[in-house]
């Protein structure tokens, strides 16, 4: 517990935030280095919590980050058990953090190797899918609202990340082929920065979705395809009856159409032993080694199982959707992790996350894996 009292003298609070129960490690940094960069140096934010640990880390972490943490007020209705909630003042200072320079000019991209925050970009088109599988993260199906991305509002976050150094932009869903707009999207944005497009490529076998397909750029857009199996048990009871099918026709008429494809499988630990045939399949269909991916399953979305995601556990990937920012694209369901409250500016999405990244890496925290989704 703080021992330090309310100011004394009148303050004048430029910014509230209700942090509610999250702590300092399950999205109340995020939170806070956000709202602190809406506010100047010398302005104060009233911060109102009720999670206890909040008062023993929240003055390390104002050391850290060149605040002042100026009182506490217990405001519960027994303030002298000290059980909260409680408020806190925490005025501006000149950072004392060390923002890391800017990206890397090159970067060869390799599995498992962190991207410094600015080099990759994800953007989700939409969040409504064909399919609801067991372990989506986006927590997608038919039901889901589109929530759909802009054209514009991709196209300005392309030119801006390419502008400041963007070398990938991962386009996701939901099923990318449902957005309505997705040929202009995909043509404005991998203008910009070469596109990897997620897809289950089941929907795009004809029609106008087939003639959307065969608009893209072969230079400039690769296709991800998910296949979990190389039978359809395994790929079926995760993702629904008959899609192992149909995806497999997917990549078919995509490599005919010249595309590079990469294929990704998700699934647990106890299913690992599919991943042998998975990759001679896959190599039957003329998918590289290169180009085959395994992904664990996160403990986010529909998933109930799988790897938990928080800022100390994943290294970031800037995500973008139509009505927020979030750390990383596994987490769009996790309001702990989401980063800005609108996908523009890019710039305030990457500072942010740099400052909490310095912040981390100031205070010595270690042990974060990379969560390579494509
Ligand atoms: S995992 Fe992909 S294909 Fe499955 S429901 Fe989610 S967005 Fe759709």
């Amino acid at each position: 517990m703080s021992s330090l009292s309310p100011p004394t003298a009148h303050v004048v609070v430029a910014l509230e935030y209700d942090g509610g129960d999250m702590d300092c490690g399950s999205g109340l940094l995020l939170a806070l280095m956000a709202r602190m960069r809406r506010i100047e140096e010398g302005e104060v934010l009233l911060l109102h919590t009720r999670e206890p640990s909040v008062l023993a880390d929240l003055p390390a972490w104002a050391r850290l980050a060149g605040h002042d943490l100026l009182g506490v007020r217990d405001v519960g209705a027994d303030a002298v058990t000290g059980s909260g909630p409680w408020q806190l003042w925490i005025e501006r200072g000149r950072s004392t953090v060390a923002v890391p320079p800017s990206p890397l000019p090159a970067l060869e991209y390799t599995s498992g190797a962190p991207a410094p925050v600015g080099t990759r970009l994800w953007l989700y088109s939409n969040f409504h899918c064909n399919l609801a599988c067991s372990y989506c993260c986006a927590a997608s199906s038919p039901q889901t609202a589109p929530r759909l991305m802009p054209v514009s509002v991709a196209a300005e976050a392309a030119e801006e990340f390419a502008a400041q150094g963007g070398r990938e932009l991962l386009i996701t869903g939901g099923e990318p082929f449902l957005h309505p707009e997705l040929e202009e999207l995909v043509s404005l944005t991998s203008a910009q920065v070469p596109v990897t497009l997620l897809t289950n490529a089941m929907v795009f076998e004809r029609g106008r979705r087939r003639a959307t397909l065969e608009s893209f750029d072969r230079d400039r857009v690769t296709l991800q395809v998910s296949l979990d199996s190389a039978g359809a048990e395994l790929h079926d009871r995760q993702r629904g009856a008959g899609s192992h099918a149909k995806a497999l026709a997917g990549i078919r008429i995509a490599r005919e159409l010249d595309f590079t494809v990469r294929v990704a499988a998700t699934f647990l630990p106890r299913d690992a032993a599919a991943a042998g045939d998975l990759s001679q399949a896959l190599a039957g269909l003329g998918i590289q080694e290169k180009d085959r991916l395994i992904r664990p399953v996160a403990q986010e979305g529909y998933a109930d199982d799988g790897v938990e995601i928080t800022i100390d556990t994943v290294e970031p990937e800037p995500t973008l959707a139509a009505d927020g920012a979030w750390w990383h694209p596994v987490a769009v369901t996790n309001r702990h992790l989401k980063v800005a409250d609108a996908p523009l500016p890019l710039a305030h999405v990457l500072d942010v996350i740099r400052d909490v990244v310095a912040i981390q890496e100031t205070a010595g925290a270690q042990g974060r894996t990379v969560f390579r989704c494509t």
